[in-house]
């Protein structure tokens, strides 16, 4: 892919501003580090990203941190605690995490004029700064933070010329310049990729659901905060007036012994209904939820607690008005009865899936919007561009005019 590919897509003050600060930043560095290199949003979205990016050409790299298995534990305890679910680390633990940190900031090459820290898990890589701008790139909601471990971060994360996070609230006090850019979808990726009516049929047909009613889709991974059994008990009390179909399209179990225990309620209490259809997805399947949210009639994402909750804008941008919860960053893409609806019950999702499935008129219109509101803010092509604005803006912070 190159930046032409997006010119009929994206916005063109978005492609235009990128190739003005890509000419400035021509031959620079760029380094992003994270902690895994395949797996979840972050790597996702890198992996979509730095081919641009070097297209455009800044000489950008990609590391990827190694940890041992404790490390990976304490992190995962880290993250948890950020998101205000799990106790302070012990004494050990944070041993355990300096170490692991400083290893591997003396194995990978740091030099760069501007360097993406991702996350809790590399954070300590600031002590091995020797030049650049250095930016930590926070994806997670640390709104409610466990204090003890926020107090400890915070002191880390202070060193760093500034910091980013996806949405506004979930930003903390601190005393580095806080930026807000949320997260992104490649439309050209396989996920979003434009597809034929007949690949649509054909994998609902491989998946064995007919498409002779309306469909109600989640595709989430089996958690209790994205509320799978409250999207089933939806589904039962729409289906008194409405003859439809749900599927619940989710990641296959893994030893996350909690999505084992939600996936077998789900199954439990979908059990004797074939209008229900769980999907457990492999990993990989990006073409496959492709088709599964351009074949539904609408999507839900019930979520009482969530990230920033990309799977929303994947569906807006298929045109497909969204029925979501109000929590992280979901307001950010529903705007309440224009590109979808914002609930905060299972009454509420009932409401709304009844009025969309009352008005197909209003449910085309909506799924028109939808998909100018994520073209407009949610595309990759934002994304580098305020990326490229940010690292501008720090490198000439202590002037009165920034020239983008
Ligand atoms: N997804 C997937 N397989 C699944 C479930 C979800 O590939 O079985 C994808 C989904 O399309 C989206 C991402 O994983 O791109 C989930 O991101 P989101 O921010 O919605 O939720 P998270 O799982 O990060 O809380």
């Amino acid at each position: 892919m190159t930046l032409e590919d997006y010119r009929d897509i994206a916005e063109p003050g978005d492609i235009r501003a990128i190739e003005h600060m890509a000419k400035r930043l021509r031959g620079r560095t760029m380094l992003h580090v994270n902690s895994t290199a395949m797996g979840g949003g972050v790597a996702e979205l890198l992996q979509r990203m730095i081919p641009l990016i070097k297209e455009l050409g800044i000489d950008v790299r990609w590391s990827v941190m190694k940890g041992t298995k404790s490390f990976f534990e304490t992190t995962k305890r880290l993250h948890n605690a950020l998101q205000g679910k799990a106790l302070p680390l012990t004494k050990k633990m944070w041993e355990v995490y300096e170490s692991v940190n400083r290893k591997n900031a003396e194995r990978i090459d740091l030099d760069a004029d501007c360097v993406f820290i991702h996350d809790p898990q590399p954070a300590l890589f600031i002590y091995s700064k020797r030049r650049g701008v250095w930016i930590w790139r926070c994806h997670i909601d640390i709104s409610t933070p466990d204090k003890v471990t926020w107090f400890f971060l915070k002191n880390h994360i202070e060193k760093y010329d500034a910091c980013v996070f996806s949405v506004s609230h979930f930003a903390q006090a601190v005393a580095i310049p806080q930026f807000m850019i949320p997260p992104s979808i490649d439309p050209l990726s396989e996920k979003n990729i434009e597809l034929s009516d007949e690949e649509v049929r054909d994998v609902f047909e491989r998946f064995n659901i007919p498409m002779d009613k309306p469909i109600l889709l989640q595709v989430s991974r089996f958690d209790p905060f994205k509320d799978p059994l409250g999207v089933i008990d939806a589904y039962r009390m729409v289906r008194k007036y409405h003859d439809c179909r749900l599927i619940l399209a989710g990641g296959t179990a893994t030893d996350d012994p909690e999505g084992e225990r939600v996936l077998k309620e789900v199954q439990e209490k979908a059990e004797g209904d074939p209008d229900i259809h769980i999907l457990l997805l492999p990993p990989f399947s990006d073409r496959e939820i492709n088709a599964l949210q351009r074949g539904a009639t609408i999507v839900l994402q019930k979520s009482t607690r969530e990230g920033f909750g990309l799977v929303v804008a994947e569906a807006l941008w298929k045109k497909k008005p969204v029925i979501g919860g109000a929590v992280g960053g979901i307001p950010l893409q529903i705007i309440d009865g224009v590109t979808g609806f914002l609930v905060h019950s299972v009454e509420g999702a009932v409401y709304r899936i009844r009025q969309l499935l009352e008005n197909p008129d209003q449910a085309r219109i909506m799924g028109e919007t939808a998909r100018e509101h994520v073209r407009r803010n949610f595309l990759i092509t934002r994304h580098i561009k305020n990326y490229l604005a940010m690292w501008i803006a720090m490198e000439h912070r202590d002037e009165k005019v920034i020239y983008v």
